[in-house]
């Protein structure tokens, strides 16, 4: 027996093997093995098993084995294969990105303590231990109240050493002490588990029946599921995952960040317990092997995860879901593979014949596109859940404010500023949006005006006050502020302005001295724990006021925030990018989501400078619809996403003449175009220098009337760039191909 093998090398071709006689029995599709390759030995995945070679002549032997059992499964390597070829990578490479590195390592999970009553009838010896030992009965009473085990470490309030007290109750024959494992890291990334009784609504009902239907049918089916924000979507997500388990099936969840989304965590694990795995980006190497192969044995039936759960190997996949299915985090641009979780995990569900549920309230243009043309089933939930109402939103024109008060370059209006007032004499909560981390983003000299930029990355710098220093959002690069001059005239005479999350928090604590206001962004939290504790901080009401970037815009449901103020709506809005409307909108519209989640009424204020801009206007109404039928004409009158295809080629290299020079040939060598193609370039990209690299881009763009499934553009890039891409990534200038790519700059 022989045995095609593939190598994470930036090559497409595969190696034959022959099969050792006594592993021969050990070896599947997707195996990994030690094999030679030139003079080194590499681990390789088996792509293929056959007979007889290929070709006559001797053949090396795979040396050895390195995962004793199949670590994927047959569908799962058929997306493996699926992302090689629509992704143009190497076989070897998507195989690397896909499972973890080395599933032999040992990891033993933390083993927690549980307690849980034993129901007795001593009755007197409980009241005695009443009397005798308080600490004991209190503990005692906790337990027998809960329907449900307890984590041993959770009786803290009542003992500084709550497992010494529970070992002494369980001497008394009172309760019972044992052991679990535990899921890695898991509890990190969740609310404690919400218990809670859920009533559907009639909305939630006629979509929850839709999908238990096609759970039913066991054929692949799609959905868009449009809920607006707070309508209960989460529930909706269990109600299906519930019925999936019952037949014996799956499912997968992918969230945009899972450190952002605590609550749906929580709400998870309160149901399926110990049936969830949590698989993300912060698990050490070794969780994800251990995770891994639980999740191969059977152990685990539901994922939760960010992008790359969607390569949980689970068997009997029956559902995934994808929550705010729009999110930017969802696409990988690097390392190698490029891609879409989104658009793989629709072939994953095609493989499995599952269904999946692209959810969000504000769904991409691809996939509102993609419903208005029939090819995702659309749910619709029209209603926020309960009694809650839709926000009152309040549009703040900036320019006018400026007009009335003669104070330029105001960052609360006085409107929000009274509402802020409002809401804390009220004891509710507030959340401020402002998409901009750090103190002040540009820098201007006040000589000669020249912005100074990063010496790295053609963009400009933002000062950081809290660690007084000028830092590059980019590539990281970062220098002491008293060491900056201008670049042009040498100048100290620099102005920082602009407004960054740092300055908003500044000023909400000297507006507001007696309010307990929590920042929120990545300087503040570079840990996932840190940002739910955060979260967890302001769910408990322990923070009056939330500041932060959009990572607090999102799937957030805290009943006692009752404002949202976005501080500069036009953030991003002018970016020369086809999708910045869509973004901001979406953001906007997210935002203001999180206002008044209960019965009681939210307000949004938003202040903008564009008062008359579309994206503005219609995300201050609220009306989705109406933006995106705006959106969707402009994008059919330029050809741009959802109405073609597009590939963009960067060619990346640390000088700039020969990286130009390199562009232009490469564009002089494509032939073979067609009709409905249209090539852009080569012209240096948006950001023209990143992290010392000077960047080109070459963007085609294929009309979808002439090119329905894309099938045109990607055989034309196949046979233009397969071979340019491996001859130059191996020198110094870079040339990377993306599909689908999400922005052009
Ligand atoms: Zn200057
Ligand atoms: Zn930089």
């Amino acid at each position: 027996m022989f045995a095609e093998v593939a190598f994470p090398i930036s090559n497409f071709k595969t190696f034959t093997y022959a099969i050792p006689r006594d592993l021969s029995k050990k070896i599947h599709i997707g195996s990994r093995v030690k094999a030679p390759l030139g003079k080194r030995k590499l681990i390789g995945i088996i792509v293929n098993i056959l007979e007889t070679p290929p070709y006559k002549g001797e053949t090396k032997s795979i040396e050895d084995i390195i995962d004793d059992f199949q670590v994927v499964t047959p569908e799962l390597w058929k997306l493996i294969s699926w992302i090689s070829n629509y992704y143009m990578t190497p076989l070897g490479q998507v195989a690397k990105t896909v499972l973890p590195n080395n599933l032999s390592t040992r990891y033993k999970p933390l083993k927690i303590l549980f307690v849980e009553s034993i129901l007795s009838e001593k009755k007197t010896n409980i009241e005695l231990l009443k009397k005798r030992a308080p600490k004991q009965y209190e503990i005692l009473n906790k337990i027998q109240l809960s329907k449900s085990p307890l984590k041993v470490s959770s009786l803290t309030e009542y003992s500084s050493n709550p497992s010494q007290i529970c070992k002494i109750l369980s001497g008394k024959k009172l309760v019972r002490l044992f052991e679990k494992e535990s899921i890695p890291s898991s509890s990190a990334f969740s609310f404690d588990p919400v218990d809670k009784k859920i009533i559907f609504n009639q909305d939630q009902e006629r979509v929850s029946k839709s999908l238990k239907q096609s759970l039913e049918n066991e054929v692949y089916m799609p959905f868009l599921l449009h809920g607006v924000t707070g309508s209960g979507k989460t529930e909706i997500y269990i109600e299906a995952v519930r019925y999936c388990l019952k037949q014996g099936r799956t499912a997968i969840i992918l969230l945009p960040e899972i450190s952002l989304t605590p609550q749906i965590s929580g709400r998870f694990k309160s149901v399926f317990g110990d049936t969830i795995a949590l698989w993300h980006s912060k698990l050490t190497q070794r969780q994800r092997s251990w995770t891994w192969k639980e999740i191969c044995k059977g152990s685990y039936k539901v994922i939760i995860g960010a992008r790359s759960a969607v390569f949980s190997p689970l068997k009997k996949l029956g559902l995934v879901v994808i929550d705010e299915e729009q999110e930017a985090s969802f696409r990988q641009d690097s390392p190698m593979p490029r891609y879409h979780a989104r658009d793989v995990a629709l072939m994953r569900a095609k493989f499995n014949n599952a269904v999946i549920v692209l959810a969000s309230a504000t769904p991409s243009l691809e996939s509102y596109y993609n419903y208005l043309n029939e090819k995702l089933n659309y749910l619709y939930l029209p209603n926020r859940y309960g009694d809650a109402k839709y926000p009152v939103v309040h549009l703040v024109d900036m320019l006018e404010e400026q007009n009335d008060t003669g104070k330029f370059g105001q960052i609360i209006s006085g409107l929000l500023q009274d509402k802020i007032e409002e809401r804390l004499n009220n004891k509710e909560q507030i959340i401020i949006l402002q998409n901009r981390r750090g103190f002040s983003p540009v820098i201007r000299c006040g000589d000669c005006g020249q912005i100074i930029i990063c010496p790295y990355c053609n963009v400009s710098i933002s000062y950081h006050i809290k660690t007084d220093n000028l830092l590059c959002h980019f590539c990281g690069h970062s220098k002491v502020k008293l060491d900056q001059n201008c670049s042009d005239c040498n100048s100290k005479n620099l102005h920082y302005s602009g407004t960054g999350t740092q300055k908003v928090e500044i000023l909400l604590r000297d507006t507001f001295p007696k309010a307990s206001i929590q920042r929120l962004d990545m300087d503040t939290s570079l840990s996932g724990r840190n940002i739910t504790n955060i979260l967890k901080a302001f769910n408990n009401g322990e923070i009056d006021i939330l500041l932060g970037t959009q990572m607090i815009a999102k799937g957030l449901d805290f009943p006692n925030a009752t404002l949202v103020g976005i501080i500069n709506a036009d953030q991003g809005l002018y970016l020369p990018d086809f999708r910045s409307g869509e973004r901001i909108f979406q953001l906007i519209y997210q935002a203001s989501g999180r206002s008044g989640r209960r019965n009681k009424q939210g307000e949004v204020v938003i202040q903008t400078y564009s008062s008359e801009n579309p994206v503005i206007k219609s995300a201050s109404m609220l009306d989705m619809k109406k933006y995106y039928e705006i959106a969707l004409k402009e994008r059919e009158e330029l050809d741009y996403p959802p109405y073609s295809w597009l590939a963009k080629i960067e060619i990346t290299g640390s000088n700039q003449e020969n990286t130009s020079l390199l562009a232009i040939n490469i564009a002089q060598a494509i032939n073979g175009d067609y009709t409905g193609l249209s090539i852009l370039g080569p012209v240096p990209c948006y950001i023209e220098k990143l992290r010392n690299n000077y960047r080109f881009q070459i963007i085609f763009k294929s009309v979808k009337t002439l090119d329905p499934n894309g099938k045109k553009l990607h055989s034309f890039i196949n046979r233009n760039f397969n071979h340019i891409s491996q001859k130059h990534q191996i020198g110094k200038a870079r040339i990377k191909i993306h599909f689908d790519p999400l922005s052009l700059i």
